[in-house]
C-alpha cells in the first residue's frame, strides 16, 4: 500500500547568496573562494531540496584583471565571470554599480551572453546615440526582452504545497554614467512590493546598497522577510522588525545559504540563514573549473609577457593593503602612499611630489599576506608610462585644487609630498605653501596628462613648462609600466615575514 501524500501547507526552500563576486579562481593561494566550490554547494543544496535559487546580489562584471586584458583585439570586460556564473547555475542578479564600469555596449553584449534573469527595479537605460529611456533589456536573434522589475519565481514541494514567490531588486545611485538614468530607490521598492504582494505569497529584495540604506528600506517593508544585499565587501548579519539583511564576504569567500520556511495557513515566514566559507573543504564542481582555467591560461599568456613568475611572492605584508574603491577616492591610503613612493623610486632625479588619480586602482579588495606579481596587476590593471614634469606652481594649484573638489571619484588624487594645511588653508610642499610663481619637478602618470581625468591638467596646458618621457625601447627603464615599477619597489621592501 503506498502512503497518501497531502499538502500540509509548509514548503521549505533554499536561497544561495553571492554578492560583489570579481574574482572566478580561488584567492589567497587557493585556500578561498573560487566559482567552481560555489558550484559544488549548490549542487548539494539542489540535491537536498530541488527548490534552491542561485542569487548574486550585483557588482561581478567589473573590476577584475582579466576582464581589462584583450582576447581578439576586444577587451573581455566581464565575459568570463558571465560565462562561470551560468555553468554554475546562478539564477538571478542585481545591477549593482560595477556593472556600470563598463561601457554601454559591453554591458549589452554581456546581458545578452547571460543564461540567468536579471532584476532592473531602479534603474533605466539611456540610449546614447537616440537619448531613448527604457527598462534594460536582452536582444536575442530574434527578440528583445526586457529585464524586468520583479521577478516571480513559482514552486511546489514533494506533498504538492505550492507558492510564488516574488523578488525585486535595488542599485544604490553610485556609478553615474551616461547611460544610466536611477529611479528613486525607496519609491520604486515599495511600488514593487505593493504589486508583488497582491501576485505571490513571498515578497523578497535582492539589493545592491550601503548597509545603511538597507537597514533604512528594511524599514518601511516590514512584511518583507529577507533583503539580500551586496557592495559592502564583508559578511554583515542584521535585522529590522522581521526583516533579515544579510551580506556576505567579496570574491565569493564566503556565501550565505537562507532556508526559508513558509507556512499557507498561517501565512508565516521563517527564515534561518546560514554563513558557509568557500573554501578547500569544498571540491570544486569539473565543469566550471574547466572554464576558470580556460580564462587563467589566457590570463597567464598576457602576464608572463610582462612578468617570469607571475605567482611567486615578492612582498609578504603584515599589514591588509587597503585597495578598496571607496576608501581610496576618498583618502590618503597606505596602497597610495606605496605606489607614490615606488614612482619617487624610479624618477631619473629628485621630485618634488608625486601623485596619480586614484581611479588607476583597482582591486577594490584589502590584501594581506603574500603579495605577487598577479596581485600588483590586479591593483593596477591598466599600467602604462610614468612622465617626469616641470609644472608651474599656478598650474598645479589648480590641478591639486580640481583633484580636492572630486572626493569620491576616479580623478581623486593619491598623493606624496604635498598634503592640504587647512589651518594654512594652503597646499604645503616640502614644507612650505604653494608658490604659484614656482617650477616644480614631478612625477605622474602618462594617462593623467591627457586631461581626461583631471579637466585641469593637459600635456598642451603653458603651465607644463617640460615633459621627461621615459625610452619605450629602454627596457631598464621602470618609468615605461607603472606595474613593474611597483613590483620593483615591493620586492626591494623588507618583508614583514616573521
Ligand atoms: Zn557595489
Amino acid at each position: 500500500m503506498t502512503p497518501t501524500i497531502t499538502d500540509d501547507g509548509i514548503i521549505r526552500f533554499n536561497f544561495l547568496q553571492l554578492n560583489d563576486v570579481y574574482e572566478i579562481a580561488p584567492l589567497e593561494n587557493g585556500k578561498v573562494g573560487g566559482m567552481a566550490r560555489v558550484a559544488t554547494l549548490r549542487k548539494q543544496l539542489t540535491n537536498e531540496n530541488p527548490n534552491t535559487l542561485t542569487v548574486l546580489a550585483g557588482d561581478f562584471l567589473s573590476p577584475s584583471l582579466i576582464g581589462t586584458i584583450k582576447r581578439n583585439g576586444k577587451r573581455i570586460k566581464g565575459a568570463q565571470m558571465v560565462e562561470v556564473m551560468n555553468a554554475t547555475g546562478v539564477d538571478l542578479v542585481t545591477f549593482g554599480n560595477h556593472e556600470f564600469d563598463i561601457k554601454e555596449q559591453e554591458l549589452q553584449d554581456r546581458i545578452n551572453e547571460s543564461e540567468f534573469t536579471w532584476l532592473g527595479t531602479s534603474v533605466r537605460r539611456i540610449n546614447t546615440k537616440t537619448g531613448k529611456k527604457s527598462k534594460f533589456y536582452q536582444e536575442t536573434d530574434s527578440t528583445v526582452n526586457y529585464v524586468p522589475d520583479t521577478w516571480t519565481w513559482e514552486i511546489t514541494d514533494e506533498d504538492g504545497t505550492s507558492i510564488k514567490v516574488g523578488f525585486f531588486g535595488a542599485t544604490l545611485d553610485m556609478n553615474k554614467v551616461k547611460y544610466v538614468e536611477y529611479l528613486d530607490v525607496t519609491n520604486t521598492c515599495l511600488e514593487a512590493v505593493q504589486t508583488l504582494s497582491m501576485q505571490t505569497d513571498v515578497v523578497i529584495g535582492l539589493t545592491h546598497l550601503n548597509v545603511a540604506e538597507d537597514l533604512e528600506l528594511a524599514a518601511k517593508l516590514p512584511k518583507v522577510p529577507l533583503l539580500m544585499g551586496g557592495h559592502d565587501h564583508h559578511h554583515i548579519k542584521d535585522m529590522v522588525g522581521n526583516t533579515h539583511v544579510c551580506k556576505a564576504d567579496a570574491n565569493a569567500k564566503t556565501a550565505y545559504v537562507h532556508t526559508l520556511t513558509y507556512n499557507k495557513n498561517t501565512r508565516k515566514t521563517t527564515v534561518s540563514s546560514k554563513l558557509i566559507d568557500i573554501n578547500d573543504q569544498l571540491h570544486s564542481d569539473e565543469e566550471v573549473k574547466a572554464i576558470v582555467d580556460k580564462w587563467k591560461r589566457i590570463m597567464d599568456d598576457n602576464l608572463t609577457k610582462v612578468v617570469d613568475q607571475p605567482y611567486a611572492e615578492i612582498y609578504y605584508s603584515k599589514v591588509p593593503l587597503d585597495a578598496r574603491e571607496s576608501v581610496n577616492r576618498r583618502e590618503q591610503t597606505n596602497v597610495g602612499r606605496m605606489i607614490n613612493e615606488a614612482m619617487m623610486k624610479v624618477a631619473k632625479r629628485e621630485v618634488d611630489l608625486s601623485f596619480f588619480n586614484s581611479g588607476s586602482v583597482r582591486i577594490d579588495d584589502k590584501l594581506q599576506g603574500t603579495i605577487s606579481a598577479v596581485d600588483v596587476f590586479k591593483i593596477l590593471p591598466f599600467g602604462g608610462p610614468l612622465v617626469e614634469i616641470d609644472i608651474k606652481g599656478d598650474l598645479l594649484l589648480k590641478v591639486l585644487n580640481e583633484s580636492k573638489s572630486r572626493v569620491g571619484q576616479g580623478a581623486y588624487l593619491q598623493r606624496k609630498k604635498v598634503f592640504y594645511s587647512d589651518k594654512k588653508e594652503a597646499w604645503m610642499i616640502n614644507g612650505a605653501p604653494l608658490d604659484p610663481e614656482k617650477v616644480y619637478h614631478a612625477i605622474t602618470t602618462d594617462f593623467l596628462m591627457m586631461g581626461i581625468d583631471l579637466k585641469t591638467l593637459h600635456v598642451n596646458d603653458p603651465g607644463i613648462k617640460k615633459i621627461y618621457r621615459p625610452d619605450p625601447d629602454d627596457r631598464t627603464d621602470l618609468r615605461n609600466n607603472v606595474i613593474l615599477t611597483f613590483i620593483d619597489y615591493l620586492i626591494n621592501l623588507p618583508s614583514e615575514r616573521d
